[in-house]
């Protein structure tokens, strides 16, 4: 046994410091990036937030009014064939640069995967997604992808250290997902002890996946526009939502009416509502590592964009970067105790 002593750090252990900055207003921040894709060559535009890829969130929907504006949806494993044919068919192609489709590592799932670039073959994005990334398995099962699709943008995770990320970088990935317990609906680090405080995750990994010229993308914890932010002055070059996309028109999960009062269902991918719905039940040697909830029917996805989209453009102009590319530099965080003045928020 081991401690490592340094003290990892959350979204809530953290403010920005505001600088001094020549910026006039909020209109003149502007939150596309440009990347190029480390083993793909693909380059992409558009404004680097992505809805997660849970049943309830990452929804053919929810992928239609996000590209609209230029955001990212990791479209959720659990769609059939038919259902892939039908959005190809009634979405413009451009959409096809604003979605990954999403696997497991299962000999299935490759094929499925195989069967919706059959569809579409100008897709372009493939998220390889497990619970814990630090398997052998995981990481041969991205090398072989990465052999069947040299020029699709491949991600792959989830991690939270930096030798990790090094190791799915060199395997082929293009880009890292991190976050092992942050999540809304998620109860690994309860039921397992397992995690590692976001920030210092992000910085952490950041710093390694831009020494060897790939990306990665935050995942989980954001509650706020202020912690995607700050996921973003940290140094993620994407950031990807789940609960704070929850409860919308777009987003999948059941309506729920009481006492006059709608709410959505939001529940975690190994809760057990979606090992239920998707594999007939929770299998005898593992436990659930998810929630379910309900959470208040927020209307069309619009209002939230804009909400966070504003949150985030004054955020760069706290600190003077005129483009979202330039906030890890122009960040200093300042330790803190306290966050918002709750006074009134349940009055
Ligand atoms: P949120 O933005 O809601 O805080 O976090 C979303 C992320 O939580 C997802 O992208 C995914 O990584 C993670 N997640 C989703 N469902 C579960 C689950 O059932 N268990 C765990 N451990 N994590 C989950």
């Amino acid at each position: 046994m081991r401690i490592e002593s340094d003290l990892k750090l959350g979204f809530k252990d953290v403010m920005i410091r505001p600088k001094r900055s020549t910026l006039k207003s909020r209109k003149q921040v502007s939150l596309e990036r440009e990347f190029k894709f480390l083993h793909s060559g693909q380059i992409w535009k558009g404004i680097p937030i992505i809805a997660a890829n849970m049943d309830t969130v990452g929804t053919f929907e929810m992928a239609k009014a996000l590209a609209e504006k230029k955001l990212f949806t990791a479209i959720h494993k659990h769609y059939e064939l038919n259902e892939w044919e039908s959005f190809f068919k009634e979405t413009v192609n451009e959409t096809s640069n604003f979605i990954a489709a999403s696997i497991g590592t299962v000999q299935r799932d490759s094929e499925k995967l195989a069967a919706i670039v059959k569809l579409n073959p100008a897709l372009k994005f493939i998220c390889i997604d497990v619970a814990n990334g630090y398997s052998e398995h995981f990481v041969e099962f991205v090398k072989k992808t990465r052999e069947q699709y040299p020029d699709k943008v491949i991600i792959a995770g989830n991690v939270v250290t930096g030798e990790m990320v090094e190791e799915l970088l060199l395997a082929g990935a293009d880009i890292i997902k991190v976050g092992i317990g942050p999540g809304s609906v998620c109860t690994t680090r309860v039921k397992t002890g397992v995690g590692y405080p976001q920030l210092s995750a992000i910085i952490e990994c950041a710093d390694a996946a831009h020494g060897l010229g790939g990306q990665i993308i935050s995942d989980g914890g954001c509650t706020t526009p202020g912690d995607i932010a700050k996921a973003f002055g940290a140094g993620a070059d994407f950031v990807m939502i789940g609960g704070m996309l929850a409860g919308h028109t777009e987003s999948g999960g059941e309506l729920i009416e009481e006492d006059g009062k709608k709410y959505k269902q939001f529940y975690g991918m190994s809760s057990s509502t979606a090992m239920e719905k998707h594999f007939g039940g929770v299998a005898e040697y593992r436990a659930s590592e998810g929630k379910t909830v309900k959470v208040p029917f927020k209307g069309d996805v619009e209002y939230t964009l804009q909400d966070i989209l504003g949150g985030i453009r004054s955020t760069c102009t706290y600190v003077g970067a005129p483009r979202l590319k330039e906030l890890t530099k122009r960040t200093t965080f300042i330790r803190v105790v306290e966050q918002e003045n709750r006074v009134y928020n349940n009055k």
